[in-house]
Order: structure tokens, then C-alpha cells, then sequence
């Protein structure tokens, strides 16, 4: 389930070579713009080093203040006339970041797009539910732009109207989604208050699922609720990077819960020990590093995500077929969503596998509620729903939820069981840390 055979079976070494003759290429463009020269002088250096074979790894990482002090247009390399369309980043903390697109970005970004959706089998021809946010966002617009490029087509709901979507489901037939794991979460529940049943009614054969990161529990939960076979494949971008564009699982790798770097021959993804900045082995935690290669307006050179991952034990050679394309474990944090609760370290992605793995729970809804968000909490409560109709009763799950936790994070976390349907919901990207209001 390859679009771009020719691309994605380069072998590891094809695709270095590729990306060097392009880094070569981004440094000459760079070299035009005073902003960008500017930054690579920090490091002593030249964007034109970028043809060096050490230069990626010796260049200037770049960070949030970076792109802020260079606002409105930060670190852009066209003329604004020449900017087909601003997307920005979510802006949760301080003002939305602007990055440019061409219309040639537009044009790779829908080839891009459409590759991640081939990848996790969605076909030409196939209806689509896209129900990623548009606007400012670009997970909406992006998946539009991909499902015209790939031939198919395309009903955009985008978030929301979850009455009209669990009836189009069934009634025009749709073979796959685009949309968060919650949300998709959400409509199995709301489908089902309704009468209807989604493992009978409804088509849907995939769906790429992304703007959150789940546990593999959630995901087999949200599968067994859904036709027989249907697959959620995990898709993992950053407006940074150019969109939705940088891992999706295929077939395999979403056996092991893993992605996959899906256009490595536009983008170089370092993973990265964020210490020290040094590559991580097989196996490890680091975290993920962006330079887009093609990228005409807003390029960024080893844009720090902040988001963590495990580099796979076998990062290329998959079985698909994808040999030089890495493989990557599910987003396990952000280094700054870590919270440091008396001393130690604590993660909410490692709450939200604690919580899936309880049966019993509700596993969309959850908070961590803290008594500071600077990051080092000296409490820290979390909040879980019981499902309706689950046998035994609440406190019984809190002291089991809390039992796990307790030897899962070293850590004794105080746990509240509230009834279903009780705490927030998010369309998005889900907000796990709040402030515990005062009584
Ligand atoms: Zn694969």
C-alpha cells in the first residue's frame, strides 16, 4: 500500500543521499535570508555549511522564543505576497505562531498527505468523513488537500456534530475517518445512546487518528466497537514540520504500535537525546527534531518538538516494504508536560496507560488535577469516570486505579471515581493537567 513506490522503498543509504543533496539545496536558500544567516551565526556557522556531511548535526536547533522574536512573520523566506495561505500553531501558551505556505508548499503537502493516508489504507474512491478542525489549524485543511490528491472523497465535518455524523456513518455508506481518537471515541458512545450500532450499521473499514496521542488499549477498544476489522492508525505531524506529515502506522508496525517516518525524502527526523542533543540508539527515549527539506515559505532547521518517543528496537526494513522510512513508537510525552510531583518524574501518558488497562473505566475521560502548573506540583489527584453498569462500585476501582499507579509511578496518587459522563470532553487535543480549584 505504497503511492510513491519509487520513494518509499529507498534503502537507508539512497535516502541519506537524497537528503544531503537537498540540505545542500535548503542552504543555499537560506543564505538569502539575513534572519536565517543570523541564526546559524549563533553556532558559528553559515547556512551553506548545511552541505557539509556533519552540518545538520552541527547546526542551531530551534526553539518556540526563536520564532516569537521574529514575529508577525517569524523566520519567513518569501515575500507575504507570495504566501498562498498562514496556518498556526494551537498558540495554548501565549500568541498563535504564523507559518507561510506557497503554492507549491500546498501542492507537497498534499502528496504528503495523501501518502500517509495510502499507508493506512485508504483508497481512491473511498468516502471519507474528515473530522479534523479547519481554520488557523491545519489537521482539517491538510487532510483535505491529501484526499483530493489521493482520489478520494472527501465530507468534511470537521469536530462536532456528533448527531449528524453518527447517521452519515450509516447512511451514505463511509468507508473510512480522519479524526481524533476521542472524538471517534465519542461518536461510538453517542451512536450507541442512540440505538445504533456501530459494529453492524456502520462501513468503516480505517481511519488515521491523530492530534492526541492514545495507549494501545484505548485503540483496541475504539476497534472493537467498530466493524469487524476496522483499524485505527495512529498519525503523528506538528505545524512546524508542515502539517500532518510525518508518521503514520502501516498494517505492521501497527501490531507493535508503531509509526512510521513516512517522508523522510522532505523532512529529516532526528530523534534526539534532548540533553545532549546526541542521537539516540535503537530502542531509546529522545526527542523528535524537524528540518524541512522542501519547504519554500516557513522552513525550520531542526525544530525541537519537545515531544518524546522510543526509536524501534528495528527502526528500518519494515515488512511493508519501507526500508529507509524509521519506525517510531507512539508519542509518549512532551519533555516540558512532565511533572515533577515530589521528586519524581511523572509523565500523563503513563496515567492514561495505567487508566486504559483497568477495565471498567471510562478511558476518554480523565484529569490530573495539580496545586501549581509551573511543572512541580506538590500534590497531584487524579480523576477517573466509572462506566455505567460496570460491576462492583467506585471506590473499588479508585483503590485499583491507585494501587496501579502507585507501582507504576513509585508514587502515591490519591484517586477520585466520579460517574460516567461527569468530566470534560475534548474535540482536540485533550487538556489532562488542570489547576485544582480551592473548595
Ligand atoms: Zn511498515
Amino acid at each position: 500500500m505504497m503511492l510513491h513506490p519509487e520513494i518509499e522503498s529507498l534503502d537507508r543509504d539512497d535516502m541519506a543521499a537524497l537528503q544531503s543533496r537537498k540540505l545542500a539545496a535548503l542552504g543555499k536558500r537560506l543564505a538569502a535570508s539575513p534572519e536565517w544567516c543570523a541564526h546559524f551565526a549563533k553556532a558559528g556557522m553559515h547556512p551553506r555549511d548545511l552541505a557539509a556531511p556533519d552540518g545538520l548535526a552541527h547546526a542551531p536547533t530551534l526553539e518556540k522564543a526563536d520564532l516569537r522574536a521574529h514575529a508577525p512573520f517569524p523566520m519567513l523566506t518569501v515575500e507575504v505576497s507570495r504566501v498562498a495561505r498562514f496556518f498556526a500553531t494551537s498558540g495554548t501558551t501565549g500568541q498563535p505562531v504564523l507559518f507561510g505556505f506557497t503554492e507549491g508548499d500546498l501542492k507537497r503537502l498534499a502528496c504528503q498527505v495523501a501518502r500517509h493516508l495510502r499507508c493506512a489504507g485508504v483508497r481512491p474512491g473511498d468516502r471519507v468523513y474528515q473530522g479534523f478542525g479547519y481554520g488557523l489549524w491545519i489537521g482539517g485543511p491538510a487532510h483535505d488537500l491529501g484526499l483530493r490528491e489521493l482520489g478520494a472523497t472527501c465530507i468534511p465535518v470537521g469536530p462536532g456534530r456528533s448527531e449528524l455524523v453518527i447517521e452519515w456513518l450509516r447512511d451514505l455508506a463511509i468507508d473510512a475517518a480522519t479524526a481524533s481518537p476521542l472524538f471517534l471515541a465519542h461518536l461510538v458512545r453517542a451512536a450507541r445512546e442512540r440505538g445504533i450500532d456501530p459494529k453492524k450499521e456502520w462501513r468503516l473499514r480505517t481511519a488515521i487518528v491523530g492530534g492526541q496521542s492514545v495507549s494501545l488499549a484505548f485503540r483496541e477498544q475504539l476497534e472493537a466497537g467498530m466493524p469487524h476489522g476496522f483499524r485505527a492508525h495512529n498519525n503523528y505531524g506538528a505545524t512546524e514540520s508542515g502539517g500532518p506529515n510525518l508518521a503514520t502506522a502501516c498494517p505492521h508496525s501497527l501490531e507493535r504500535d508503531e509509526m512510521h517516518l513516512l517522508n523522510e525524502d522532505a523532512l529529516v527526523t532526528e530523534i534526539l537525546d534532548p540533553k545532549t542533543l546526541q542521537p539516540v540508539g535503537p530502542g531509546e527515549v529522545g526527542e523528535v527534531v524537524v528540518t524541512t527539506l522542501d519547504k519554500e515559505a516557513s522552513p525550520v532547521v531542526r525544530w525541537r518538538t519537545r515531544d518524546l518517543v522510543h526509536l524501534s528496537a528495528k527502526p528500518r526494513d519494515c515488512e511493508c516494504g519501507r526500508r529507509g522510512m524509521p519506525l517510531i513508537g507512539r508519542i509518549i510525552g512532551r519533555s516540558d508536560d512532565a511533572l515533577k510531583v515530589r521528586g519524581v518524574l511523572v509523565f500523563p501518558s503513563q496515567v492514561e496507560d495505567v487508566i486504559a488497562g483497568t477495565p471498567g473505566t471510562v478511558k476518554e475521560a480523565w484529569q490530573i488535577y495539580v496545586d501549581t502548573m509551573d511543572g512541580s506540583p506538590k500534590t497531584m489527584t487524579v480523576a477517573i469516570e466509572c462506566e455505567t453498569g460496570c460491576p462492583g462500585d467506585a471506590s473499588k476501582l479508585a483503590s485499583t486505579v491507585a494501587h496501579s499507579l502507585q507501582s507504576r509511578l513509585g508514587l502515591k496518587v490519591p484517586v477520585e471515581c466520579h460517574p460516567q459522563g461527569t468530566l470534560p470532553r475534548y474535540e482536540a487535543k485533550a487538556r489532562r493537567v488542570l489547576l485544582k480549584e480551592e473548595p
